[in-house]
């Protein structure tokens, strides 16, 4: 695999919102470093903190054998130059804010060579809101212990709208938004499975299905 030149990391360094560069087999090799303390920050999240990052592999943070399919898929096609460059709208809230997302995945070549496939996401909108506890790692983790008996939903990891489990095969599921959720008296007191809705899985899977 060809080696990113110097001066790699002030490029990703500079670039806006939330950037990394995973290697061909989807190893984080390098992030932006002010975007991404800010993200990890905002998470409250220090398992994500940069130095701790950097050699693991995108699947450790990517949950659900259905997402993982989608990530695969959208590299084999970056990597192969299918499609170098991909881009998709997603939601990203954090437990007080609603975020409205856009990512692109792009090639890198080094010298002809795929090197590099770039992330960049950058915040569309986002608006205040009451806390959400759905969105509350912390929150969530602190009350693991006692979650094993709680019921499971399926929330998708593109537009956060949840379904119960229980409602059948996924592409069945009623899928409904968080803030409708909870406005059904939906409780945060549950265990979350990711996944895909069918709507996000024909628009963020379409770029994949139409040259497949
Ligand atoms: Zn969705």
């Amino acid at each position: 695999m060809p080696a990113l030149r110097a001066g790699f990391q002030d490029l990703l360094d500079a670039l806006e919102g939330v950037s990394y560069a995973l290697d061909p087999q989807g190893m984080f090799l390098a992030v932006g470093r002010p975007g991404w303390s800010q993200f990890a920050t905002d998470n409250g999240q220090p398992a994500l903190a940069e130095d701790r990052i950097i050699g693991r592999h995108l699947f450790d943070y990517v949950s659900g054998p259905e997402v993982q399919d989608i990530y695969r898929r959208m590299h084999e096609m970056v990597l192969s130059r299918t499609r170098p460059q991909i881009t998709f709208q997603f939601r990203c809230d954090a437990p007080d804010a609603e975020r409205r997302m856009r990512m692109s995945v792009s090639l890198i070549s080094v010298e002809g060579e795929p090197a590099a496939i770039l992330y960049q996401s950058q915040v569309l909108a986002e608006i205040s809101r009451p806390p959400m506890d759905l969105f509350d790692p912390v929150a969530r983790e602190a009350g693991l212990a006692s979650m094993r008996n709680m019921p499971l939903i399926n929330m998708c990891s593109y537009c956060h709208d949840v379904a119960l489990t229980g409602d059948g095969p996924a592409g069945a599921r009623q899928w409904i938004t968080p803030e409708a959720y909870y406005r059904a008296g939906g409780s945060s007191q549950v265990r979350i499975s990711h996944g895909i809705c069918q709507e996000c899985y024909e628009t963020v899977g379409s770029p994949l299905k139409r040259v497949a």
